[in-house]
């Protein structure tokens, strides 16, 4: 059986990230990844949009990671010709039940270390959004887009170099923990066993699954999954938008916000809704739900200029109900098994934070 020192399960943007740090920092790195690419699931079905950290409860994870994220991401991108854009974002109210949530922001957002918000006045936000219809409304200046596909190739570039190996149409099927490692079977063209000192599951929507199919991670550790999935509708004329637009939300998404990709395409969404499995159909019957919702702060759509875009699927281990989760790291001292970071629940602002995960990740491992 062939040996090897680290094993990273799933090469989305966050497992790539973790190979790239676990590989400059002298591991031997091979990344098994179940499809024919790196990056076709969450990591390619996401707003990217750099977050500043402002909504997350004080002391998560979620908050503690996404503000040095955001600003490791930047000085990144800036570093390794990564495209994104400091855009901004403005947070608006349309009408004055909403102030409330609005001013909540600001405070939770400070209590993030997220210094920079800033009230706009009204003439302010007539001048900066002509287009969004609002009575109150901060501005993000720390928000940002970027390619998010860039992102992982340099991500996987930088690992590359340092020894990584990224072994694709490899899906992990079962393991078992053994007193001196933890075997893998990966299936695929070329089926292997391997033993691996370190393993880390990074497998996404999957995560919880491919913990189950390890025998010896104790299965009371393994949290259930749940699958949110969130369609995105694009503007086919062009955007009345100057930055992104993010109306008050609903405590568990973030509502039919306004996106602006890099190459200036206007795209609105996710919506939110719970689904038994990963299937990432757009139902196009949800048209009519985002015009109304968008219309509350954009009320000059136009019928018809609304497209079917894409989908993407939260990778939720709370369910219907239960409060959101925030990102969960299990390492030995919650299963017992050395060696083994398994990661649950990293849905946003899971690629903002992807740099800081790395490091948090990397400091879990013995
Ligand atoms: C609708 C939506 C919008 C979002 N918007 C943003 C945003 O704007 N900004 C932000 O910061 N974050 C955002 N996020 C979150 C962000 O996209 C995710 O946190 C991030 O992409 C997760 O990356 P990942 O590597 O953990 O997962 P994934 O990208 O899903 O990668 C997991 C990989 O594991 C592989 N895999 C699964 N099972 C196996 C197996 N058995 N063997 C081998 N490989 C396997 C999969 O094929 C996949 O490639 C959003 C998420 C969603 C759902």
């Amino acid at each position: 059986m062939e040996t090897i020192d680290c094993a990273v399960i799933g090469a989305g943007v966050v497992g790539l990230a973790i190979a790239r740090k676990l590989s400059r920092s002298g591991r031997e790195v091979v990344i098994l990844e179940a499809e024919d690419a790196f990056g076709t699931h969450t990591s390619a079905r996401n707003s990217e949009v750099i977050h500043a950290g402002i909504y997350y409860a004080s002391g998560s994870l979620k908050a503690q990671l996404c503000v040095p994220g955001r600003k490791a991401l930047y000085q990144y991108c800036a570093e390794h010709g990564v495209n994104h854009q400091r855009i901004g974002k403005v947070i608006v109210a349309c009408d004055d039940s909403e102030v409330a949530g609005l001013k909540k922001y600001k405070a939770q957002a400070e209590a993030n270390g997220v210094d920079d918000l800033r009230m706009l006045t009204p003439a302010e936000l007539a001048e900066m959004e002509p287009a969004v219809r609002c009575v109150a409304g901060f501005l993000s200046p720390s928000t940002g887009i970027i390619d998010s596909h860039g992102l992982m190739l340099s991500y996987l570039g930088e690992a590359e170099d340092k020894g990584a190996m990224l072994a694709l149409s490899s899906p992990v099927l079962s393991g078992k923990v053994e007193s001196d490692g933890i075997v893998l079977d990966v299936g695929g063209a070329e089926p292997m066993t391997v033993k691996c000192r370190t393993v880390i599951i990074s497998a996404g929507l999957k995560a919880p699954e491919v913990a189950r199919s390890i025998a010896g991670i104790p299965a009371a550790t393994i949290p259930p999954s749940y699958y949110a999935i969130g369609h995105y509708y694009t503007l086919t004329t062009k955007s009345p938008f100057n930055r992104l637009i993010y109306p008050v939300a609903r405590p568990d998404w973030l509502g039919v916000h306004v996106t602006i990709d890099l190459g200036g395409r206007v795209k609105f969404g996710p919506d939110f809704e719970w689904i038994d499995r990963v299937d990432y159909q757009f139902d196009e019957r949800r048209e009519a739900s985002f015009y109304k919702a968008i219309r509350h702060y954009y009320p000059s759509l136009q019928d018809g200029t609304l497209q079917p875009g894409y989908t993407g699927i939260r990778p939720r281990i709370t369910g219907p109900g239960e409060p959101v989760q925030d990102f969960t790291f299990h390492d030995t001292q919650v299963h017992g098994v050395n060696g083994l970071v398994a990661l649950y629940g990293i849905e946003s602002p899971g690629l903002t934070s992807s740099l800081a995960i790395a490091d948090y990740v990397a400091a879990r491992i013995n």
